[in-house]
Formats: C-alpha cells, sequence, structure tokens
C-alpha cells in the first residue's frame, strides 16, 4: 500500500498534538515530521525532534531554496515542513503524521495531493478556553493572539475531508487511527489491484473458454 501524509489540524489547544503522539506509539508504519520553527524552544522541547529551532534567516534562506512544503506564518512565528523529512519518513514505508495549522495544511495539500486532511475538533467553546489558559506558558497577549487565531481556524473545518471531535483523547487517537486504516484501502492507494483483477478476469476467461469447448 502507498503511504501518505496525515494532517492533523486544530485550534490552539485543541489538543492534536498529543494525537499524533499515541499514534506514533501505537503505530509503528506512522512516523513524524519533524517542523522547523522560529519560535524559541519550550522546557520540555528537543531539538530535532519537536523541530528545528531556526533563526528568522535561516529560516528564510531554506524558504528561498524551496526547501519547505509549505510554510505559514502562525502566531507572529515561522513555521514550516521540510519536503525532505516527508519524503524521509514515507521512504522508510511509514504514513507521515503532521501537526500543522491551516494555512500551511492547504499549501501542503497541492504539493502532496494525496494527502488526508483531519480537523481535530474540541468538544465545546468551554473547554477549548480551559485547554488555551491551562497550557500555562502563554503571556496574557500570546493567549489574546491563540485566542483570534483560534477563530479564524475555526472557520476552516469545511475545507477538511475528516473530522474528530476530541472529547477523550484515547478515543479521538482510535478514531484517526481508523480513518488511515480506511484511507489506506483506497483503490487508488492500493499497488497491485489492476494485476489481481487481471488475473482473477483471466482465471474465469479460461473457464468459459473451457465450458465453451464442451458446448
Ligand atoms: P506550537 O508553537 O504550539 O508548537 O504550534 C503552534 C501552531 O503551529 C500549531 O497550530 C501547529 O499546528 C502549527 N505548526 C506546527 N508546525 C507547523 C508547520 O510545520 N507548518 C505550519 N504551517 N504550522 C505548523
Amino acid at each position: 500500500m502507498k503511504r501518505f501524509p496525515i494532517i492533523l489540524s486544530a485550534p490552539s489547544g485543541g489538543g492534536k498534538t498529543t494525537i499524533a503522539k499515541r499514534l506514533l506509539e501505537t503505530r509503528k508504519d506512522v512516523g513524524y515530521s519533524v517542523s522547523c520553527t522560529t519560535r524559541p524552544a519550550r522546557d520540555d522541547e528537543k531539538e530535532g525532534q519537536d523541530y528545528y529551532f531556526l533563526s528568522t534567516s535561516e529560516f528564510l534562506a531554506k524558504q528561498q531554496r524551496g526547501e519547505f512544503a509549505e510554510s505559514a506564518e502562525v502566531h507572529g512565528n515561522l513555521y514550516g515542513t521540510l519536503r525532505s523529512e516527508v519524503e524521509r519518513v514515507l521512504k522508510l514505508g511509514q504514513h507521515v503524521i503532521m501537526d500543522i495549522d491551516v494555512q500551511g495544511a492547504m499549501q501542503f495539500r497541492s504539493a502532496f495531493p494525496e494527502s488526508v486532511l483531519v480537523y481535530v475538533l474540541p468538544p465545546s467553546g468551554e473547554i477549548l478556553l480551559d485547554r488555551l489558559r491551562g497550557r500555562g506558558t502563554e503571556t496574557r497577549e500570546t493567549l489574546k493572539r491563540r485566542l483570534l487565531s483560534a477563530l479564524v481556524e475555526l472557520q476552516a473545518v469545511q475545507r477538511y475531508q475528516y473530522v474528530v471531535v476530541n472529547d477523550d483523547q484515547i478515543r479521538a487517537a482510535a478514531n484517526v487511527s481508523r480513518i488511515i486504516d480506511a484511507e489506506g484501502l483506497r483503490r487508488e492507494r492500493l499497488q497491485n489491484v489492476e494485476r489481481d483483477v487481471r488475473s482473477i478476469i483471466e482465471r474465469l476467461e479460461l473457464e468459459l473458454d473451457t465450458q465453451s469447448e464442451g458446448d
């Protein structure tokens, strides 16, 4: 089966990172594309694992060289997905799970049209607010910026193929896993369908020939 990218988008605090982590823990056929960003690393984040943390000039140089499959400014920082990262994971025989914002998702789909787009919806406004406040790493200013971009990101849900409500992270990750399995069975992703169907047809035709010889 051909492997494909799975894009998870959600308003900030929607819980998509946890879903992506869970899928990476539970499925060997899923790998992660590490993005580049110009935002500073948080205390618990590691270079090359959570992100490649770049200066603005390093980021812009990569952008100019066409190294990004998509890039966007999110909450005042630059983020981008390296084509080489996506291709590295696909070559390993894994689906690529990506946690990218709405603008980036649309650009990415133009670069990789076989991508599957999943929108992770928080179960309610109150819960989204709690999650945004609960992060604890935001200043008043950045929290306000995140709220405003969440409003914009919520409008984009119509452009996604699937919606998963994140009322329970285990259930939500299981639903994304089902989407991956079902998408993997699409005819165009299966490698030997034409050959297999031809071989079945040949067998039936042979049977018909044998029968008409007996008539
Ligand atoms: P955070 O800084 O909290 O890790 O992520 C902030 C936002 O940036 C999230 O909505 C996340 O999905 C988005 N993001 C992370 N990586 C990328 C990327 O490579 N490209 C784009 N367009 N958005 C990204």
